[in-house]
């Protein structure tokens, strides 16, 4: 039997549960908490899981993709641009974490959308829209060139002085921010045998594998195809490093009726933990399988929790596990 929300085996002493680290707006706070996966239930588990909840820190960008954002930002304000431009699906959490940073900022966020900019906005592209952004719809295969695109020369000539982010926040700086935070996490982490993080572009990934604390990095990618390995080169501090595609339900973005049981559970097993669909929930998931299966074999596991709640939006309301 496992009590619910009871922390056993703390990765951190109770002194050091609300880590305190100052930023400009407020105090941060760090939490780690103990998650049930519905596998425990099964036999004698004698695996703990915890979960870092990135997802509470900064509201306007929760989860990695404040850290992924920050030092672009930086260079934004430092070289004196006036409006900073990105990549994005129309669902896309950094899309909505891009907005309301640059925003805050008093910059124009110009977002170059993948696909057509369709007259019935997405919720996400509504709230980009409302909060003062420029949408640019863009032609798949464009978009695919990135910098490099056709649509970049447009915008570019539109508007004289653009910082431009690379898609999802990536590229050296990207890495960098992430980088930050799990030598933050990391600070205040002991004894864990595992940390698994959720992975689109990479870019989360490669910071977390920088971070000389991180010894064990496992790597769940929300695209499918054994393409997907992200971490390169592997450093000397890493000593196991895995990589696991979205082989379950179907590739990004797609929703299977097991996913939505499967957080149906985890909702009741952990009130107080929303995951989300594209990313964090499906890393659950899988883990969730392997120790079924009897081969996770780390005994401390520490999730990040990346955020991405905002993808709930996106989502046809019969999959929203959160009812009461
Ligand atoms: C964007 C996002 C990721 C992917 O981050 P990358 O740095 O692109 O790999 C993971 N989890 C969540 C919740 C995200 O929103």
């Amino acid at each position: 039997m496992h009590e619910k929300n009871a922390h056993h085996n703390l990765l951190l002493s109770w002194a050091e549960f609300v880590g305190v680290g100052w930023a400009l707006l407020g105090v941060i706070r760090m939490y780690i908490e103990s998650v049930i996966l519905p596998a425990m239930s099964q036999s004698s588990c004698t695996k703990r899981f915890y979960i870092y909840r990135g997802d509470l820190e900064h509201r306007s960008a929760p989860g990695n993709k404040y850290h992924k954002l920050k030092h672009h930002m930086n260079a934004a304000i430092k070289q004196r641009y006036q409006a900073v431009a990105t990549f994005g699906g129309p669902h896309s959490n950094h899309v909505d974490a891009f907005v309301n940073k640059v925003v805050e900022l008093g910059l124009l966020p110009i977002v170059v959308v993948r696909g057509e900019v369709h007259a019935q906005l997405t919720p996400t592209l509504q709230s980009a829209a409302s909060n003062g952004a420029i949408l640019f719809p863009s032609q798949r295969l464009d978009y695919r060139k990135g910098l490099a695109s056709d649509v970049r020369n447009t915008v570019d000539q539109f508007y004289d002085d653009v910082y431009w982010v690379p898609e999802g926040g990536g590229g050296g700086l990207g890495v960098l921010g992430c980088k930050d935070w799990a030598d933050t996490i990391m600070s205040r982490v002991t004894d864990t045998d595992m940390i698994c993080v959720a992975s689109g572009t990479g870019t989360t990934a490669e910071g977390f594998a920088a971070c000389e604390k991180v010894h064990h990095l496992a790597v769940f990618s929300a695209l499918k195809g054994a393409d997907q390995i992200v971490v390169r080169p592997i450093k000397p501090h890493l000593q196991t490093l895995l990589e696991f595609d979205e082989c379950y339900h179907g590739g990004f973005g797609k929703m299977s009726d097991e996913l939505l049981a499967f957080l149906k559970k985890m909702y009741e097993l952990n009130p107080n933990l929303q995951l989300d669909p594209i990313y964090t929930g499906k890393m659950l998931y899988q883990v969730d399988q392997f120790v079924r299966q009897g081969c996770w074999e780390y005994g401390n596991t520490l999730f990040i929790h990346s955020g991405g709640l905002q993808g709930w939006r996106g989502m046809p309301a019969y999959y929203y596990p959160y009812h009461e």
